[in-house]
């Protein structure tokens, strides 16, 4: 499969954890403002009420905070309210976009005291880059070098002091001096079905479609611990309700909904079906190689580990080995594949990497 194909099995997908195209018109409308209408994340909400309200105190500037976890569980939505608590201007950017040092000096050189920068996708920043956020997270100061050859000199320029909030799929990606220079990370988990449940009977809410709490708790159970696909299957489900029935999403309209996308009552999609029979059928349950494993799906091993694996290692289907992923028996079942687990098979499987 060549990277456009991908580009389009990955796009297409209902369960999509990214933002997609579809989110976008109820995007805005949707994103609780402030930290009382977030749900879920208690841990994370206690810590950083804690700090919020020690800075307003202090009226001091908030320490930079890392967020991290799986997409769609709401690091941008969160680092928004911690600016709009603060009462502070909230600037957005990420990794990938900032190319060039000098774009990254622009953005910092224009923050006001205590406003919070905010880096989406922190782990993909151009060391060169990086190099510069050292000193303007540590000292709020930008070091410029001014000229060329046996000429060139450094000088520093102060800047306000800010707050950096970045985001990341995968904390473990980042630099040590970049990983230390945070003073606060914090780990967003995967929401439980009650919680996605009261997400989407709030945009419900919003959005003035009527469903009752069954609806709403079979919606959330397949939306793999993911408000944004929560959010995403609500709207599907509205279309559904309204063109097959009165437009009311009841526990029987939610299910055929999601049974005609053809999304099962654990929220697995064809993808993870074929990721996991694949694991099966070809490699005898596993371990394989995520390269491997890759290559033989034709989906990126970056999307395999980020948006996939997340969820069905929670739900108990894949285990990581030092070997390679393996699925477990929890999944056989669900499949309805007879479990016969072959250890001669298994520990003759070649994996390319790891
Ligand atoms: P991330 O930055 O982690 O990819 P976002 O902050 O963009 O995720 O969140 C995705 C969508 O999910 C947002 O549009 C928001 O409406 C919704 N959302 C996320 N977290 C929550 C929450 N705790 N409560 C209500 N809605 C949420």
């Amino acid at each position: 499969m060549n990277d456009y194909e991908n580009e389009m099995s990955y796009e297409d997908r209902i369960l999509e954890t990214t933002y997609t195209a579809e989110d976008s018109e109820t995007e805005f409308s949707l994103r609780p403002r402030t930290l009382d209408e977030y749900i879920g994340q208690e841990k994370a909400k206690e810590i950083l009420k804690i700090y919020i309200d020690a800075v307003k105190m202090r009226g001091d500037t908030l320490d930079h905070v890392l967020l991290y976890g799986p997409p769609g569980l709401g690091k941008t939505t969160l680092s928004a309210i911690i600016a709009a608590e603060l009462g502070v201007n909230f600037r957005v950017t990420s990794g990938p976009a900032i190319e060039k040092q000098g774009d990254l000096a622009a953005l910092l050189t224009n923050l006001g005291q205590g406003d919070v920068l905010f880096i989406d996708e922190i782990h993909r920043l151009n060391r060169n880059v990086e190099e510069i956020l050292y000193p303007a997270m540590e000292d709020f100061a930008l070091d410029i070098i001014i000229g060329k050859g046996p000429a060139a000199r450094s000088i520093r320029l102060p800047l306000q002091r800010f707050t950096l909030i970045g985001a990341t799929t995968r904390a473990g990606q980042l630099t040590t001096p970049l990983r230390d220079r945070f003073g606060v990370l914090l780990r967003l988990e995967l929401y439980s079905p009650r919680e996605l449940a009261q997400i989407v009977i709030r945009s419900a809410g919003i959005l003035e479609i009527p469903i009752t709490e069954e609806g709403a708790l079979e919606i959330a159970s397949r939306s793999r611990g993911t408000p944004r696909i929560a959010n995403r299957l609500l709207k599907r489900v509205r279309d559904y309700a309204q063109v097959k029935g009165d437009g009311h999403i009841t526990l029987e309209s939610a299910s055929a909904a999601l049974h005609m996308l053809e999304i099962d009552e654990l929220g697995l999609d064809n993808t993870d079906r074929r990721m996991l029979e694949t694991i099966i059928h070809f490699y005898n349950g596993g371990p394989v190689g995520l390269e491997t494993l890759s290559a033989t799906i034709g989906e990126e091993a970056i999307t395999l580990e980020d948006v996939y694996e997340p969820y069905l290692m929670q739900i108990g289907f894949i285990s990581r080995t030092p070997r390679g992923r393996c699925v477990t028996k929890l999944a056989y079942e669900h499949l309805g594949i007879p479990y016969r687990p072959d250890s001669d098979a298994s520990s003759n499987q070649i994996s390319i990497e790891e």
